[in-house]
């Protein structure tokens, strides 16, 4: 049986990858300090026998239990990912992705394990090749408000090419265009959890500057299946999975009037700095590495999340 040490297994992307492993076959070990991430992600797998968590915080030294086991794959999950939660821990995110990286990269050119590493499509910066392939540099302010993570997946992915290049330790390093589904914590700040539940409450949907910059929403499932087959396939990477369907704010925010008739009306709220103007992921590569497109739209992908929050989070608050 091959075994994962998952970090972030109790965050939103982290918990259906870690479902997923399971139901392939493989043992997982999840690791999270729950600073972002929440215990109630676990609960579909957690009593499953292949499956084991561990809290810890992986910017700080590995329990030892972890640090003296064989490792197939280390798969890097933890971090802050909402501006709203990257913003309140600035020092931590920067950490996790510098530090807790470079950890979990020696760990694996000990144990002779792969290395897996979630980026984002922050590393694009505010984009001004659009839509962006992977081969775009991109265009950050490193010391912004959201260099905290940008530049801290930009140094992730800098120390995964170094060990690499350096030490020989098999990697693979994916950016993740705007994710979302169920599991995503109500608070998170987003604009899917925000503008959802907003309309559950029957409150205003707040649209941040005019509305009209775009981003492109990729469902959880679709995410999932892009990162199993990267697994199997020999390539550094960085490969991009998103969803290249493209919608403005407000675009975004018609959807959700539309599936939740309970929705206010708009209210406009300054832009936070550095927000980008535009994003939508070139998955060329993506398509012809791992033969993977998405498979759920946007009104899909939006139905199944109110489901979850309508049965779950609501019941529960
Ligand atoms: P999330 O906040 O739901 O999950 C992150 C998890 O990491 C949480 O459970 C948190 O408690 C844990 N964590 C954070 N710092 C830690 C530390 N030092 N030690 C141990 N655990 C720690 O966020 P998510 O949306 O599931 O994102 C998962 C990963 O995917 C992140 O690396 C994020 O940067 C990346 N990503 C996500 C998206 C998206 O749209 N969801 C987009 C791009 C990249
Ligand atoms: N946004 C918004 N209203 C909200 C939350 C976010 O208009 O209540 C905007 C935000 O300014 C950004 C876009 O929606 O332009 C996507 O924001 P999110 O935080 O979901 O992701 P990111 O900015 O990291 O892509």
């Amino acid at each position: 049986m091959k075994r994962v040490l998952l970090t972030g297994a109790a965050g939103f992307v982290g918990s259906h990858l870690a479902e997923r492993l399971l139901n392939d076959g493989f043992e997982v070990v999840g690791v999270d300090n729950l600073c972002t991430g929440r215990s109630v992600n676990l609960t579909a797998f957690e009593s499953h026998p292949a499956f084991r968590f561990v809290q810890a915080d992986v910017s700080m030294d590995l329990p030892e239990e972890l640090q003296s086991q064989k490792w197939d794959w280390i798969m890097h999950f933890a971090s802050p990912a909402s501006p709203p939660k990257y913003d309140a821990r600035p020092i931590e995110t920067l950490l996790v992705n510098g530090e807790g990286t470079r950890k979990l990269l020696d760990l694996c050119a000990k144990a002779g394990a792969s290395f897996f590493f979630a980026s984002t499509s922050e590393v694009y910066g505010d984009p001004l090749v659009h839509p962006q392939p992977e081969g775009y540099w991109g265009n950050v302010n490193p010391i912004g408000v959201r260099s905290i993570y940008d530049e801290g997946k930009r140094y992730g992915e800098a120390l995964c090419f170094a060990y690499h290049r350096s030490k020989g330790v098999p990697i693979r390093v994916i950016r993740i265009f705007n994710t979302y589904g169920p599991r995503m914590d109500p608070e998170d700040g987003r604009v899917v959890t925000n503008l959802m539940f907003q309309a559950l409450r029957g409150q205003a949907l707040t649209i941040y500057g005019d509305g009209r910059q775009t981003r492109s929403f990729q469902y959880v499932s679709d995410l999932v299946e892009g990162i199993v087959r990267f697994m199997g396939v020999d390539h550094t990477g960085p490969v991009n999975l998103g969803n290249p369907g493209e919608f403005t704010i407000l675009e975004f925010a018609g959807k959700v009037g539309q599936l939740i008739p309970s929705a206010g009306d708009l209210v406009f709220k300054p832009l936070p700095g550095d927000d980008p103007k535009q994003r939508k992921p070139d998955i060329t590569l993506a398509g012809k590495l791992l033969d993977w497109s998405p498979r759920v739209d946007l009104e899909e992908g939006l139905r199944l999340t109110l489901d979850y929050f309508k049965n779950r989070e609501i019941k529960e608050s």
